[in-house]
């Protein structure tokens, strides 16, 4: 096997006898046929100028699958090949890729090529979010066909780097459409404290960043007695007010992915993971486990839509009410102590609060927005963002998304007027909401979004990370700090292209970056 896509590949070069995650060479060795496969049916889709709602369907959930953490099923990666294969040979494409040729050659051209995919990997989560939700945007349909064929094409460097530009605005208008689908379901989410209790009783823990998955366990727990704990990216859930309408959801469980195996081990209740971070369970919990939509673990217990998408969790919730909870309430605490933490700041509550945090720039209340965020993982050198927010100066507000919020988020950095000084703006798709915040803010000061004071700090584990560091290099956004470590997958030419155009910078450390970034 061979496979470099995540931030704790092997030896920082790539996986080669099993994945550091989890993931054993006979899958990693479907997920690449299966991803052939699917270049294969996007070459034959543009041939045949054929882009039925249903193809494309197929490779953004095939794309999906693929992405870190999210199946270790290799019966299920295959099967999902034979159905693209199926299709490829309908449309009358007999030529693909063999897998071993996914990842060789010139190194640049790898190391293009494979950014591409994984971009593409990353904008096919959003996209499968905003379709459950009835969204869909004929562009980003076309994008996802036209970026997966040309992974088969041989491109130039020029050509490439174009490639990836096009799929970083692709990447925007996608998480703009999966913000209209939350935004549209479940409201704005407005400002909302978040307990870190867990009340005595039946109780469910919900992870993976699918809101309509949470929704529907919401309504069907209605009464029943069973309350819901969000736990990673599905924190953000709180603000959203027909998600918190739902008297049984009542706080959040554990921090990041990385500490689910400690975490999921102690506690009387399932988990349902509706997306990535899974790590494969530990035996003392794995019957507590209950995966739904691409996410799949073999001999863990599946929940499958309906022809209508609906779920039916009844199976889930009578393990619940089986396990019973806990017999007292449990106050548990984040990394840093604090017994509650916050959300909802999006959008649409900063834009509301736009003329205050322009004054308060004006008057200098304000210094510098930092943007925090990206994934949380395992590997060390991650205590830079914690440091980092813990050192930046009073005056300076720090916006947060993604699940690295985790190492810093219940700790109290005190307040600028109204506002916590940390804001959780979301998932990691709120990033578009971030966008849009920004260049509202470079509007209001007549300036270009680069000369605001603003710096974004990128943690990054997996591929949605990497589409959304391409939106952000697409809107020619510089001076963007990166880390705990760079993709494996840069090439030392692609790095230096980076670092050269878009002032890309590893990180160093909390102390030195802020000197730089802040100057004194
Ligand atoms: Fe290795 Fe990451 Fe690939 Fe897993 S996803 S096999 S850890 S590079």
């Amino acid at each position: 096997m061979f496979c470099f896509q995540c931030e704790q590949t092997a030896k920082g070069t790539g996986c080669e006898v099993s994945g550091i995650c989890g993931k054993k060479p006979d899958t990693a060795y479907e997920q690449d046929v299966l991803t052939c496969e699917m270049i294969g049916l996007a070459q034959a889709m543009r041939k045949n100028e054929s882009a039925s709602a249903e193809l494309v369907d197929m490779i953004v959930d095939g794309l999906f699958t693929t992405i870190t953490n999210v199946c270790f099923d290799t019966l299920k990666v295959a099967a999902l090949s034979e159905q693209v294969k199926e299709a490829r040979m309908k449309l009358g494409c007999g030529e693909v890729m063999m897998p071993g040729e996914l990842f060789s050659g010139d190194t640049d051209i790898v190391s293009l090529r494979s950014t591409l995919l994984f971009g593409l990997r990353g904008m096919a989560a959003y996209a499968h979010h905003a379709r459950v939700l009835g969204k869909r945007d004929p562009d980003v349909d076309e994008w996802l066909i036209k970026g997966m064929a040309a992974l088969a094409d041989g491109n130039t460097v020029e050509e490439w780097l174009g490639l990836l530009m096009q799929l970083g605005g692709a990447n925007l208008k996608c998480m703009a459409l999966l913000e209209e689908a939350n935004t549209g379901a479940y409201g704005d989410p407005v400002p909302a404290q978040v307990p870190l209790l867990i009340e005595k009783g039946p109780f469910i823990v919900v992870t993976g960043h699918d809101l309509r998955d949470l929704k529907m366990l919401l309504e069907q727990t209605d009464g029943k007695g069973v309350n819901i704990y969000t736990n990673g990216e599905m924190l953000p859930a709180h603000g959203y007010p027909e998600l918190k309408k739902h008297s049984q959801l009542k706080g959040n469980f554990g921090t990041a992915w990385q500490n689910q195996q400690k975490e999921f081990a102690n506690i009387n209740a399932p988990v349902l993971f509706t997306t990535n971070c899974l790590m494969p369970p530990k035996a003392d919990y794995e019957d507590r486990v209950f995966t739904t939509s691409v996410v799949g673990f073999p001999g863990v217990k599946h929940i499958e839509a309906d022809d209508n998408g609906y779920k039916d969790f009844s199976e889930l919730i009578d393990s619940a009410l089986e396990l019973g909870g806990n017999s007292e309430d449990r106050q548990l605490t984040g990394i840093n102590g604090g017994t509650t933490v916050t959300t909802g700041f999006g959008k649409q509550t900063l834009l509301d609060n736009a003329p205050a945090i322009i004054d308060a720039v004006k008057s200098g209340g304000i210094r510098h927005f930092f943007l925090v965020g990206g994934c949380d993982g395992a590997k060390p050198g991650r205590n830079y963002y914690s440091e980092f927010v813990k050192q930046a100066p009073k005056d300076t507000v720090i916006l947060t998304l993604a699940c690295g919020k985790y190492r810093f988020n219940d700790f109290d950095a005190g307040a600028i007027g109204p506002f916590p000084r940390i804001l959780d703006m979301g998932q990691c798709n709120d990033a578009y909401g971030a966008v849009r915040v920004a260049v509202a803010l470079a509007d209001a000061f007549q300036c270009g979004v680069n000369d605001l004071p603003l710096t974004l700090e990128l943690s990054w584990y997996e591929q949605k990370a990497v589409c959304i560091l391409l939106t952000l290099l697409s809107l020619g956004i510089k001076n963007i700090y990166i880390g705990p470590s760079l993709p494996a997958f840069f090439s030392e030419t692609v790095l230096s292209v980076l670092v050269e155009k878009f002032d890309l910078h590893p990180i160093t450390t909390p102390e030195q970056d802020l000197k730089a970034i802040l100057g004194s």
